[in-house]
């Protein structure tokens, strides 16, 4: 994602924040910082981590609760990827496949214009009503084949 996309992405985050009532407090904008320009896919815990750099009283549960916020909102979306944590994506919330590398963890998006078909295949294949979608591949990333 291009920094340009970051900032407008960061902004609507802002928005979406303050028009749900949140008040905007300088925790919150260091974990929306955090999500946006920080780790790919982080964990909770990862992304504490960093908001402490810049805002040391943030607490762990002060990171959970925006991030339950931003859910509700839509905004971000909780990916289980089979490593016993779990993740948030709030640059694209929308549903979208994922890489997950199983030496070093790294996660990345992938694209695959087949995606959005894949739904409405595997209910006609199925016969059941799609109500959500996720897709993982598990593999070893470009560096840790090196
Ligand atoms: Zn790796
Ligand atoms: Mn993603």
């Amino acid at each position: 994602m291009s920094q340009v996309e970051r900032v407008t992405r960061i902004n609507q985050l802002r928005r979406r924040l303050a028009e749900s009532g949140g008040r905007i407090t300088p925790q919150r904008l260091a974990i929306l910082d955090a999500l946006v320009y920080g780790k790919s896919h982080p964990t909770a815990e990862q992304i504490h981590e960093q908001v402490l750099r810049t805002s040391p009283t943030t607490s762990l549960a002060t990171v959970y609760k925006t991030l339950d916020t931003l859910k509700s909102l839509g905004e971000v979306r909780e990916l289980e990827l089979g490593d016993d944590s779990h993740h948030f994506d709030a640059l694209n919330p929308s549903a979208h496949p994922h890489v997950m590398c199983t030496r070093c963890g790294r996660i990345e998006d992938v694209e695959l214009p087949e995606f959005s078909e894949l739904s409405s295949r595997a209910s006609a294949a199925s016969g059941f009503q799609i109500t959500g979608e996720k897709l993982e591949f598990l593999g070893i990333c470009r560096d840790c084949q090196n």
